[in-house]
């Protein structure tokens, strides 16, 4: 399997540190609001990632953080006259939904930064005393990023390089020995939430975050790191810097980064007004489009959202659960149950599909020619297969079709639909439970029945029913 690493620059062979096992963690979001479409991109392509791995037999141990302490979480607090864990929990809980929608599975663990405030608080003492950070007199801590040789090799930029374009804002009179120095830890202002430290009452920098959540669920060494593009300098950078400096050891093997998610081919910002939450698109779209637009491209290609690419998106995630419902539909009716010779060849032929899928994923995660394999074998199915089909082949086609759409987290099994035959039984039995006064039968037979979106209608002619 190949993975494009950031590193690198350049796309590598993947070697887990432990055979079997991958070690992933990707950055999650800063919970202050609903998700936007853009931080839904990494959830999505990382989600997938995960998937794929542990398709091929890898346990995955996938950890992603909520970042529930920060200036905007505080600031949205102030605004609402509540408190900033009053709001972070809140959008955490809106943003698990949106994860469910979207059929991002959850993670195996996902860290609260203010549950790791201790780890935060080791491991800056241990920075600290290694020489990698220093105390200024508010009780500000910075990482000495200078004292840290191979800063910059995730983003290849030379501290040289970059000191020339930031001269112009040097901050005047600051007590930071350099200007690249980070911020570890930051005291409290009036009413921000802190917490106590051996330098002030404050609350930790951003990037320590990360090192510090990722050390405690996955170890120093992990084998991947992810996010968005952004996230490359100076957080990832950063994060190298600090985990490196106090564990010793390379902090993770891989670095990847999805491209950004553009609107009307701009910038997706919130400052320029043009962005979609999530919540938003799920009103107009089943999220499962959301989803199957964004592997339509590359995960690091920059990718443009429009009502129309959506459309084509639809349309696209239409066809492919057409086929597989049809296939459903072929199982459940066909006429005979095992294969001919002619079907056997072209089961046979439709794995096929499955080699070529695989291949693109192998492929440093190209889950757009994995989608157009897809394309491919539900052309296939759709040629070869009708009411003379027997079961044992098209369930074999469906089985394939299914297991390829699961790992790319797109749901095509169809929601069991109740036949009229069924739900006219049910009437039935109410009936009977009425006529007998059984009135608590009869209710829960409505209730059943309403469960399913089945609506019941008593009128002088009998019971109706219609779908909700
Ligand atoms: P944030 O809450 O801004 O820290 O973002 C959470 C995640 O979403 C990070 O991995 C970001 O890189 C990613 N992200 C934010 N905006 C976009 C965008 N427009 N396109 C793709 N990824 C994004
Ligand atoms: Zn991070």
């Amino acid at each position: 399997m190949k993975i494009y690493n950031t590193l690198s620059k350049e796309k590598e062979e993947f070697v887990p540190i432990e055979e079997g096992k991958v070690r992933m963690y990707v950055c999650g979001p800063t919970v202050y609001n609903y998700i936007h479409i853009g931080n839904a991109r990494p959830m999505i392509v990382f989600d997938t990632v995960r998937r794929y791995f542990e398709y091929a037999g890898y346990e995955v141990n996938y950890v992603s953080n909520f970042t529930d302490v920060d200036d905007k979480i505080i600031k949205k607090a102030v605004e609402e006259g509540t408190t900033a864990e009053e709001v972070s929990q809140r959008f955490i809980k809106e943003c698990k939904k949106d994860m469910a929608d979207m059929n991002v599975l959850p993670a195996t663990t996902h860290p609260l930064a203010t549950q790791e405030i201790p780890g935060m608080i080791e491991m800056i003492s241990d920075l600290i005393d290694k020489g990698y950070a220093y105390v200024v007199s508010d009780g500000t801590v910075y990482f000495r990023t200078r004292r840290f040789s191979d800063y910059g090799k995730l983003s290849h930029k030379n501290l040289d390089e970059l000191e020339a374009g930031h001269r112009s804002i040097n901050v005047v009179g600051s007590e930071k020995e350099d200007d690249f120095d980070f911020v570890l830890w930051k005291p409290k202002k009036d009413g921000e939430p802190y917490w106590d430290s051996p330098w002030c009452q404050g609350r930790p920098g951003w990037h320590i975050e990360c090192s510090v959540m990722a050390k405690r669920y996955l170890g120093d060494e992990i084998d991947i790191h992810a996010g968005g593009e952004d996230l490359i300098f100076p957080h990832h950078e950063n994060e190298i810097a600090q985990s490196e400096a106090a564990n010793g050891v390379t902090f993770s093997k891989y670095w990847m980064h999805n491209g950004f998610l553009n609107i009307d081919n701009k910038k997706m910002s919130k400052s320029l007004g043009n962005f979609f939450t999530v919540r938003e698109i799920g009103e107009k779209y089943d999220l499962q489009v959301l989803r199957f637009f964004m592997l339509q491209a590359h995960y690091r290609s920059p990718l443009n959202f429009s009502a129309e690419l959506m459309e084509a998106a639809k349309n696209g995630l239409d066809r492919i659960c057409t086929a597989a419902a049809n296939l459903c539909y072929q199982v459940d009716h066909a006429k005979t149950e095992e294969f001919t010779q002619e079907e056997q060849q072209y089961l046979e032929e439709a794995h096929t599909y499955i080699d070529k899928f695989k291949a693109a994923m192998e492929d440093d995660f190209n889950t757009a020619d994995a989608i157009s394999a897809v394309f491919e074998l539900v052309k296939f199915c759709n040629q070869h297969t009708d009411e003379a089909s027997s079961r044992a082949y098209v369930s074999g086609l469906y089985d394939i079709l299914k297991q390829l759409c699961d790992v790319l987290g797109i749901i095509v099994s169809p929601q069991e639909e109740m036949l009229d035959a069924d739900i006219e039984a049910m009437i039935q039995q109410r009936q009977e439970a009425r006529k007998n006064k059984d009135f608590a039968k009869a209710d829960a037979i409505r209730d059943a029945l309403l469960a399913q979106g089945i609506i019941l209608e008593d009128t002088r002619e009998g019971v109706k029913w219609k779908k909700a």
